[in-house]
């Protein structure tokens, strides 16, 4: 057997304390919150959780700070999330190092996230002066009907450990050109990343000029989380993580008449139709089920296969499923990290028990690596229906497969979950993409052809339908969500002409 290469010196404490201290954060030392790595569960750091009072202290410092921040002119708040940017360039290595360490993603796509960041605020410098609102014809003569967007408040950040830096960075970079500030909860399973991010922020806005108390980061589980939900003074809670939390989120922004912004799970299905490119379709398929060990909101989970093709397919996914390299993520050649903890295995243990149960067979993977860490082989799953396991969210590397005989029966199979994130077809017959793309087609907020269903880009609004919760990040109008919208009519005549030719006395 080849060797295996280590690319550096595992002492994986102290690289992450070196990429913390030099992106210039402290960390906050306590015995709350223990940062752990998923790559051998080595505890890198414990760390003091927020308190209450340092909760309401920073919600009140980004109130305090909004109220300037609204007023500065947005090409100008474009310049601190330029410097963002760059100083996001400079410290790319540190913060791939930080995303590899503290969620196990390989280093390829650790960067991928970090230039993910970069990207998203290069979108928003360019945003920043494209807030743009329409004039609409008054009905009225010697009358003007526009609208204004103006910046909404503090946003409420709260992401999961899955993208511990690109989904605040989507979040983040659009509010602050839109004069919004941040208050951020990131996952309590990657905190170190965490405060790498906002000692970046910091640094931006001393050199800009920004108004201090514009970004915090709390630390802290849930119910640190929970205080953003029920503060009256956070305009807009913009929350990524499980279905579970946004249950519990929504209803209660919803009660105090907040804004709310859901970003939930998947169950993320592409249909393989017989004109498939079947080389393309499997390098789509293994990199979008394998890929991140299975733990990306838009993970690849079911596969909806023409009958005729099914068993050819198959066949193809598990010959480079038994290729893929599974291991420690920094050494050369693997593709598949760690799962984030151990309960994740025990749910992917627990689905593929329950799979096997309703009839599923498991045509390769599912073990338990023998080692530090949580390793698992990525599973493919022969299902003779739609159970339902197959219609959860497992969050882990389990590909299941569904066969069909005609496109109505896969596009009802697809849209039968109660998620509605991410999609695909894979097809080379333009009736069939088109069809998927159409409106009785694929129910999702991402609907892609002859592409996996992750790994999207910046400049698409990013979210989905039905339980993923109906938010929309990052590119194209997703801004809109980040601020107010005033509709104004001005009267420049000398009569007063009332709407509808509605007469009031004379
Ligand atoms: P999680 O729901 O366990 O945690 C997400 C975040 O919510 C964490 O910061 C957590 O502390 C916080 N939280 C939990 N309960 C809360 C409460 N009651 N009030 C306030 N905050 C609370 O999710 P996870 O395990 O970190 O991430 C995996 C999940 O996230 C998967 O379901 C995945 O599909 C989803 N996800 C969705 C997207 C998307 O954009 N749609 C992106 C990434 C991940």
């Amino acid at each position: 057997a080849p060797q295996m290469t280590h690319t550096a010196p595992l002492d994986l404490r102290s690289r992450a304390a070196d990429a913390v201290r030099a992106c210039g954060a402290d960390i906050p030392s306590g015995d709350d919150v223990p940062a752990l790595s998923p790559v051998d569960g080595t505890v890198l750091h414990t760390l003091r959780a927020s308190s209450p009072e340092d909760v309401a202290a920073a919600i009140e410092c980004a109130q305090q700070a909004f109220s300037q921040w609204r007023v500065v002119p947005a090409p100008v708040r474009g310049a601190l999330v330029r410097r963002l940017g760059e100083l996001l360039t400079e410290h790319k290595d540190d913060l791939a190092a930080l995303v590899t360490i503290e969620a196990g993603k390989i280093p390829s796509e650790a960067l991928g996230e970090v230039q993910e960041m970069i990207d998203v605020c290069e979108f928003a410098v360019g945003l920043s002066r494209q807030l743009y609102g329409r004039t609409m014809p008054s009905e009225r003569p010697g009358h003007r009907l526009m609208e204004t967007w103006h910046p909404l408040g503090v946003v409420g950040v709260i992401s999961a450990f899955n993208f511990p830096v690109a989904v605040w960075a989507w979040n983040a970079a659009i509010a602050f050109v839109c004069g919004d500030t941040v208050v951020w909860k990131p996952s309590e399973l990657t905190p170190l990343t965490a405060l790498a991010c906002d000692a970046l922020v910091r640094r931006a806005a001393a050199e800009s000029g920004a108004p201090d108390g514009l970004h915090a980061v709390l630390i802290g589980s849930g119910s640190v989380g929970g205080q953003l939900v029920d503060d009256p003074r956070v305009a807009l809670v913009s929350a990524t993580g499980s279905v579970r939390m946004g249950r519990e989120v929504g209803p209660r922004v919803a009660a105090r008449f907040g804004r709310c912004l859901l970003e939930l799970g998947g169950n993320n299905a592409a249909v393989v139709t017989p004109s498939a490119d079947l080389d393309l379709a499997v390098r789509g398929i293994v990199f979008a089920a394998a890929g991140t060990a299975g733990q990306r909101c838009t993970t690849l989970r079911r596969l909806i296969v023409h009958s005729s093709i099914v068993d050819t397919l198959v066949e193809r996914v598990a010959d480079a499923y038994r290729q893929l390299r599974v291991g420690d993520p920094f050494e050369d050649g693997v593709l598949v990290g760690p799962l984030i903890r151990e309960r994740s295995w025990q749910a992917m243990s627990a689905a593929l028990d329950r799979a096997r149960t309703a009839g599923g067979t498991v045509v390769c993977g599912g073990d338990r690596m023998d080692r530090d860490g949580v390793y698992a082989t990525p599973a493919l799953v022969r299902m003779p229906s739609q159970s339902e396991v197959v219609r959860e969210e497992t969050f882990a590397p389990i590909l299941y497969v569904l066969s069909y005989d005609t496109l109505d029966e896969a596009i009802a199979l697809h849209n039968n979950v109660p998620q509605g994130l991410a999609s695909a077809i894979f097809t080379l017959d333009q009736r069939e993409a088109e069809r998927f793309l159409a409106a009785d087609g694929s129910d999702c907020g991402i609907a892609n052809v002859n592409i996996g269903t992750s790994g999207a880009e910046i400049g698409g609004a990013f979210g989905g339908e039905k339980e993923t919760g109906g938010g929309r990040e990052s590119g194209s109008d997703s801004w809109k969500a980040y601020m107010r919208r005033a509709t104004n009519t001005v009267n420049y005549s000398t009569e007063l002409p009332l709407a509808q030719g509605v007469r009031f006395g004379r």
